[in-house]
């Protein structure tokens, strides 16, 4: 069952609903995040190691019977445009919680787990690095990777776009729900 909200507000330039059947967990994927290409391993609650290890990811994924996809897209100066692309991130994050907050409104009684891009950018520095508990546990959103999740087959999978043409970045989110 889908969500029955003008999704074209917020943005996206695809939405799909689909089986969360189809996703599947790659511990390659984890590996890759220990490589740490983005330099936020470590640094970040919702990056790993502080997430959960990705039995359990794939436990609570598999208790949601539907999933809705979103990508949204920015434009960057080239592949080394590290700034517009963290800004893009930055701005995706934002729009995945809008998006949270008026399902939970809309739709109180919904199971929802949120996944999106990218280390949590909603503090300036995230409280992980202090060996803090995060400031806003109910805001910040895990990334797919972060959960073991291979995005660009997942797109293939879904049969949304992960390339938009050149100088453009596209992130994914998926929201899980019952
Ligand atoms: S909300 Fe702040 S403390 Fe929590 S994961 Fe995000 S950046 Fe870190």
């Amino acid at each position: 069952m889908g969500f029955d909200l003008a999704l074209e507000k917020y943005g996206f330039k695809e939405h799909r609903e689909f089986d969360p059947g189809l996703i599947t967990i790659d511990p390659m994927v984890r590996a890759m995040c220990k490589q740490n290409a983005c330099g936020q391993y470590g640094k970040n609650h919702m990056c790993p190691p502080a997430v959960k290890d990705i039995d359990a990811w794939k436990r609570d994924i598999d208790s949601f019977k539907n999933a809705l996809i979103v990508t949204k897209v920015y434009t960057v100066e080239s592949s080394f445009d590290w700034k517009s692309m963290f800004k893009g991130i930055a701005d995706f994050q934002k729009t995945l919680i809008r998006l949270k907050k008026d399902i939970v409104a809309k739709f109180p009684d919904k199971k929802i787990l949120l996944l999106g891009a990218g280390a949590c950018m909603i503090c300036e520095k995230c409280t992980y690095r202090d060996g803090e508990p995060c400031r806003l546990p109910h805001k910040a959103v895990p990334s797919l990777e972060a959960c073991g999740i291979d995005v660009m087959r997942l797109s293939r999978q879904v049969g949304v776009k992960y390339h938009n043409g050149k100088n453009t970045v596209t992130y994914l989110g998926v929201v899980l729900h019952n």
